[in-house]
């Protein structure tokens, strides 16, 4: 097998992953796979340290409750942020930062709720933004407020619940705001080829390759769209070693690497 890229000879960014503890063998993992950085997202729960599926349960218990309003949304959305902004500044060179967002408020109160606790805390962007099916337009005010906050890149995950029509949606959103860099998640799920045909007419729109399902499918994304998909690991749930395997094999070509890998995503957080 060729190897395309290794430790120093190209600038590697994992675009998606959560906050796993503890946060040095995480550091550890990306020193020995050779990877730069880390886009880090906040999570409610911690899955990573489970072993059985009892304790894997639990855990998702715990998120059905958040999710359901049964345990207070606001209190773990506050707890994830502080996680979050804990280990950005523990490894500042590291960890680049992008903050979730409650949706369903009004205009000013996102706005307002963005310059504290994203803008106010040098976040680099907005997510992962979870929705329903049949819900996107509530991310209308986020869309605004990132217009006006410097064009924040906002990244939604499109993977289930979501079906087309959604994906749809968002590629609708992001035609209206131009200047938003829109990252949509997971190679947009089982509606991956209409997903691409989306990204490739719509410039600001971007494909986070996490979470694939299919190589092959990863594999045509990356050459059909090299300047358009970004490297994503989604720890816990993917592995930062075998994603880079997976990305090793199927670049197949220095360009391809150096745009998937890290170059994209440079170019989306230093417009
Ligand atoms: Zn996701």
């Amino acid at each position: 097998m060729k190897r395309l890229f290794g430790k120093g000879i190209l600038m590697i960014i994992d675009g998606h992953s959560h906050v796993t503890l503890p946060l040095e063998q995480h550091i550890e993992e990306m020193d020995r796979c050779g990877v730069d950085r880390t886009v880090l997202f906040s999570t409610s729960i911690h899955p990573e340290t489970a072993t059985t599926v009892e304790e894997i349960r639990n855990e998702m218990a715990e998120l059905g409750k958040i999710l359901s309003g049964q345990k207070s949304q606001t209190e773990a959305r506050t707890r994830a942020l502080q996680e979050l902004l804990q280990a950005v500044r523990s490894y500042p060179d590291r960890y680049i930062g992008f903050g979730n967002v409650p949706i369903g408020m009004t205009q000013e109160e996102t706005d307002r709720y963005i310059e504290k606790n994203i803008v106010g805390n040098g976040l680099a962007g907005m997510g992962e933004f979870t929705l329903a099916s049949g819900s996107v337009a509530k991310l209308t005010p986020i869309f605004r407020s990132s217009t006006g906050f410097g064009s924040l890149p906002i990244w939604i995950h499109a993977f289930h619940p979501l079906h087309l029509k959604d994906i749809q949606d968002i590629a609708e959103l992001a035609a209206r705001h131009p200047s938003v860099p829109v990252i949509i998640g997971h190679l947009g799920g089982f509606f991956w080829m209409e997903t691409l045909d989306l990204v490739k007419t719509i410039p600001n729109l971007y494909l986070d390759t996490s979470a694939y399902y299919s190589t092959l499918v990863l594999k045509i994304a990356i050459h059909e769209l090299p300047e358009k998909c970004l490297f994503g690991v989604d720890r816990p749930y993917g592995d930062l070693e075998l994603a880079l395997e997976a990305f090793r094999k199927l670049c197949g070509d220095e360009a391809i690497a150096r745009a998937v890998m890290g170059e994209n995503m440079l170019g989306i957080l230093n417009r």
